[in-house]
């Protein structure tokens, strides 16, 4: 039919928007395969105790390998996977492998998992948790789930109730990319949070020679952080220098290449191995 319509229709569809309709349509399309063909991995990324250089936590960062275009980072499949509901089939696996790999580390250790808000909001989080820490016998203290306010403005109401749920579970709740989203105070004091994580795009700026107001402002969420009580760590430490500047600001944990960059799940065992407490 567009052929008939003549040379428009199909200008249109050459055009970048129509690409990038097509590339969505492809994703959508092979997502739908992905899960059972084991095209997806976790990578692991391990978060350590400033002070005494000990390894807390290791987050889970979802991979695709995708036969033919290769590794997809998740900021081009996520967004879509959640626009289609399909984060919830794929959460609910990333959940459970999780888990099941962690219950392998030394028990002294952690696993952050990201959870997407359609996950959060969805009707059966809970029981989905509760399913993967049953299967991998991870004791519930050990999971960590990771969230950002996007997950919490829809329907606070609903969202604080599944939050304070999981936490009478024993689980912790983590806020992620804190200072990037609406940065609202009221969520710190209503939700019940265990950690605060402080986004990358401010550690960025904290060495600057012109980050005077990045610096007053991680002072200040480090300060806030503590009143709360609510443990602190630093995403995106990529150099000696953040690591020293976010350390004398009393930050707890950082996390980022500095440590090591994102591995797979057999590696970790060799890194926790080599790691030596600074
Ligand atoms: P995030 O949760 O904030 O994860 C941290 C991201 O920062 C990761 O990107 C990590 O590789 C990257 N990173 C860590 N250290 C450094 C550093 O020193 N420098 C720089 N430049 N980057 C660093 P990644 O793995 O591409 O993940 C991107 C985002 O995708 C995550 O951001 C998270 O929002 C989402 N995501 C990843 N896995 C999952 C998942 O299983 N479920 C859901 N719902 N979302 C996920
Ligand atoms: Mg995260
Ligand atoms: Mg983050
Ligand atoms: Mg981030």
């Amino acid at each position: 039919a567009a052929k008939e319509t003549g040379g428009g229709a199909a200008r249109v569809f050459d055009s970048s928007l129509g690409n990038r309709q097509q590339e969505r349509f492809e994703i959508v399309s092979d997502l739908g395969f992905a899960l059972k063909q084991g095209q997806f991995t976790l990578n692991y990324q391990p978060q350590v105790d400033c002070l005494s250089g000990r390894i807390t936590a290791f987050e889970a960062l979802l991979r695709w390998r995708h036969p033919e275009k290769g590794l997809i980072p998740p900021d081009h499949f996520i967004p879509i996977a959640e626009e289609t509901g399909q984060i919830i089939s794929i959460g609910a696996w990333a959940l459970e492998q999780a888990c099941r790999d962690a219950a392998q580390w030394p028990d002294d250790l952690t696993v952050a998992v990201n959870l997407s808000a359609v996950q959060l909001n969805s009707r059966g989080i809970i029981q989905t948790v509760r399913q993967a820490l049953d299967a991998s016998g991870l004791p519930p203290h050990r999971l960590e789930l990771e969230v950002t306010e996007s997950a919490l403005v829809s329907d606070a109401a609903s969202a604080q109730a599944t939050l304070q749920a999981l936490r009478d579970m024993r689980i912790e709740i983590a806020l992620d990319d804190f200072g990037t989203g609406y940065s609202m105070l009221s969520y710190l004091r209503n939700f019940p949070f265990d950690k605060l994580k402080i986004d990358r795009s401010f550690v960025m700026t904290l060495t600057d020679t012109q980050g005077d107001e990045s610096r007053a402002i991680f002072r200040a969420i480090i300060d806030l952080a503590s009143a709360l009580d609510l443990r602190t760590v630093a995403e995106g430490i990529d150099s000696e220098e953040k690591l020293s500047a976010v350390r004398n600001y009393g930050c707890d944990d950082v996390q980022g290449y500095l440590v090591a960059r994102p591995m797979e799940a057999v590696e970790v065992f060799k890194f926790l191995k080599g790691w030596q407490a600074w």
